[in-house]
C-alpha cells in the first residue's frame, strides 16, 4: 500500500487495540449487485434467482452499512459493479468519507464508464486477471476478454489511475503460469498493486472440478514464490498471510475482519459462504457463532486459503508480534 494508505491502517488497528475490540473491520466486501456481463465457470455470485440479479442497491443504503461498521477500506464487487448505474457516486460519496476504495471489475465496462471516475489516492481500480491471454479467457469463457482487460488498464493509467489486480488460481494452473502471469503484471504492464488467491470451492459454481485443495494451494504458491520472485512482485498482502499460502505458517480463520455486505445484508460468515444475514454490522459481530467456522470446524472451509478468511488473522498476527511488524514495514 502507498504510505500514507499504511499509515492510516496501521492508526486504525492501533486504536482498536487500545479500545480492547477484539473483533472490527479491516475491509468489507461490498456487493451492491449480483449480475454481471461474463459467465465464468468457477464463479459463485452469478447464480442467484433472475429477479435478485435484476436489483441494485440504493447508494444510501450501501453508504449507512459502510458507516456503521466503521472500517477504512471497502472492496465493491459483485457481480460487475460497473453494471450498478450509480457506482461512481457511491465510490465518490465513500472518498469523501476518506474511505479507501478498491472498485473490483472485469474491465469490459471501463472505457464506457472510465469519465465518471477522477484518480484519487482514495481510489484503485482493482482488476479481475487470471492469467494470460488463452488462461484468462478460459477462466471467464469468453475469448477476447483478457485483451480488453489489458487495454482498459493502460487506458486506467494513462489517465493517472492507481490500478491494482486480482488474480484467482485453480488447478488448471501451475507455478509456471502463476510466474506468467504475475511477472507480465508485474514487470510488463507495471501495475501498482496484485493480489492472488487460490478458488475457493463455491457449492454452486458449475465447474466444481478444479478448485485447489491445501497441500495443492501451499505446493503450488511455494514453487511460483521461489528464486526471489515473491520478493520482487509487489503483492498486496502482507508478509504473513503470503507465509500462510507457502505454507510456512497457518492461522485460524478470522473471517469478521473482511465481512461481506450485499443486497441480502450481512453475510454469514463470509463473502464465500451464505449460511444466514444479519440486518446489521452489529447484529451480524455480535449473533454469528464465529468459534464454529475455519478449517477443522466445518467442513465446507476444509480447503479454504482465501484472503476474507486468513488476511486478518495474518494482520492480526503481524500486529501482535514486533518481528513481524519490522517484517511488514521492511517488505512494504
Ligand atoms: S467476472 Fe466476476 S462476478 Fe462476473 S462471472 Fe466472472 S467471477 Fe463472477
Ligand atoms: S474458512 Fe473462513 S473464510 Fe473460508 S469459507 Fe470458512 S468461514 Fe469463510
Amino acid at each position: 500500500m502507498p504510505l500514507r494508505q499504511r499509515l492510516r491502517i496501521v492508526t486504525y488497528l492501533t486504536r482498536q487495540k487500545l479500545a480492547r475490540k477484539d473483533k472490527f473491520p479491516l475491509i468489507v466486501e461490498l456487493e451492491p449487485l449480483f449480475a454481471c456481463n461474463l459467465k465464468c465457470a468457477g464463479c459463485g455470485k452469478i447464480q442467484e434467482p433472475a429477479a435478485m440479479l435484476k436489483q441494485r442497491m440504493p447508494v444510501e443504503q450501501a453508504l449507512a452499512a459502510i458507516e456503521e461498521s466503521g472500517a477504512p477500506m471497502v472492496s465493491i464487487a459483485g457481480g460487475e459493479s460497473l453494471m450498478h448505474p450509480q457506482i461512481d457516486v457511491i465510490v465518490r460519496e465513500l472518498i469523501k468519507r476518506k474511505i479507501y476504495v478498491f472498485l473490483c471489475t472485469n474491465a469490459l465496462l471501463i472505457p464506457k464508464k472510465i469519465d465518471k471516475f477522477t484518480p484519487s489516492r482514495y481510489f484503485a481500480w482493482a482488476v479481475h486477471i487470471d492469467g494470460l491471454a488463452e488462461r484468462h479467457d478460459a477462466s471467464v469463457c469468453k475469448e477476447g476478454v483478457f485483451d480488453e482487460a489489458i487495454a482498459a488498464i493502460k487506458e486506467c493509467q494513462r489517465r493517472g489511475f492507481r490500478v491494482t489486480t486480482n488474480s484467482t488460481f485453480f488447478t488448471t494452473d501451475s507455478p509456471q503460469s502463476v510466474i506468467d502471469v504475475l511477472n507480465y503484471l508485474n514487470d510488463d504492464l507495471k501495475v501498482d498493486q496484485m493480489m492472488i488467491s487460490p478458488a475457493y470451492a463455491y457449492e454452486r459454481a458449475p465447474d466444481q472440478e478444479h478448485f485447489l485443495g491445501v497441500t495443492e494451494t501451499r505446493e503450488l504458491f511455494r514453487k511460483a514464490f521461489a528464486g526471489g520472485n515473491r520478493k520482487r512482485w509487489r503483492l498486496n498482502h502482507s508478509p504473513m498471510f503470503l507465509d500462510f499460502l507457502e505454507g510456512k505458517t497457518d492461522f485460524g480463520c478470522t473471517a469478521w475482519g473482511i465481512p461481506s455486505y450485499s443486497l441480502k445484508g450481512w453475510q454469514r460468515p463470509c463473502y464465500l459462504m451464505g449460511d444466514s444475514y444479519a440486518k446489521t454490522y452489529h447484529e451480524l459481530i455480535t449473533e454469528t457463532d464465529w468459534d464454529s467456522y475455519g478449517r477443522g470446524k466445518d467442513p465446507r472451509c476444509a480447503n479454504c486459503m482465501a484472503h476474507c478468511g486468513y488476511e486478518p488473522s495474518a494482520v492480526l498476527a503481524t500486529m501482535g508480534s514486533l518481528r513481524e511488524s519490522l517484517r511488514a514495514i521492511r517488505n512494504a
